[in-house]
């Protein structure tokens, strides 16, 4: 049975990740099913608000010594997950997005963490410029993804995590892979739209702007300026670096 360690509120505003953690430590005990689960960030989970001085996930590998919290934090993380065998960080967005895998990382054992969570939907959102301040899963000494959900704050978004981190404790146990959707679809995400919010596009439906055709991620996001990440579908053996 491999260690897994859980990460919730890596963004403080991200909630139902938390919700779902305390949820499921009374229904499956810790020591029983062989995981841990931890709030990523704890100052912003505090007071509500996805950070408090840097966006913890692009902060990692941190330093310890460094006189921002975040960076402090992802440096206690990093050292932290040390302890497991992979790491699962939990996500909510504001868009109608449903469950799907982010893949910061897109080594060949972190696209078989990610197809081991039998989701239908993969991402592999990987930048070169997160090498050196990135993404958690990206700088964790283990196999490590992230699981992205919305719309964040909705029993929806309750419902969809409870289920797949549940199935992945319960699979994990029983030392079998998850028997999820048989349409696995890797997507990757290659660039971003920017203007103002455009309410027609949908996330992983096909579309098409100024002759270049795309599927849309997060397209009812946070970050002011960009509509949507721009994702192509792939075949995922493509795309181990
Ligand atoms: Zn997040």
């Amino acid at each position: 049975m491999r260690k897994i360690l859980f990460i919730a509120a890596t963004h403080g505003n991200e909630r139902d990740g938390v919700k779902v953690m305390r949820q499921l430590e009374k229904e499956l005990p810790k020591e029983k099913y062989g995981y841990d689960c931890i709030i990523g960030n704890e100052k912003a989970f505090s007071a509500n608000t996805r950070f408090t001085e840097q966006d913890l996930n692009r902060s990692a590998p941190g330093d310890i010594n460094s006189s921002i919290y975040e960076v402090r934090r992802a440096a206690e993380l990093i050292e932290y997950g040390k302890n497991f065998d992979v790491v699962i960080d939990l996500h909510g967005t504001k868009t109608d997005s449903g469950i799907v895998t982010i893949i910061p990382y897109p080594t060949e054992e972190n696209i078989r963490l990610a197809k081991s969570a039998g989701l239908s939907r993969n991402v592999v959102w990987y930048s070169e410029k997160s090498k050196i301040a990135g993404p958690l899963a990206q700088h964790m000494p283990v196999p490590a993804i992230e699981f992205e959900c919305g719309p964040k704050g909705t029993k929806k978004a309750f419902d969809l995590t409870y289920a797949a981190v549940r199935r992945f404790i319960e699979a994990n146990r029983s030392g079998q892979e998850v028997c999820g959707d048989k349409n696995v679809e890797f997507y990757n995400v290659y660039g971003k739209l920017y203007g103002e919010h455009d309410p027609a596009l949908r996330d992983f439906v096909l579309t098409e702007k100024g002759g270049e055709s795309f599927y849309p991620f997060l397209s009812g996001n946070e970050y002011s300026g960009i509509v949507c990440y721009k994702m192509e579908k792939t075949e995922n053996d493509k795309m181990f670096i």
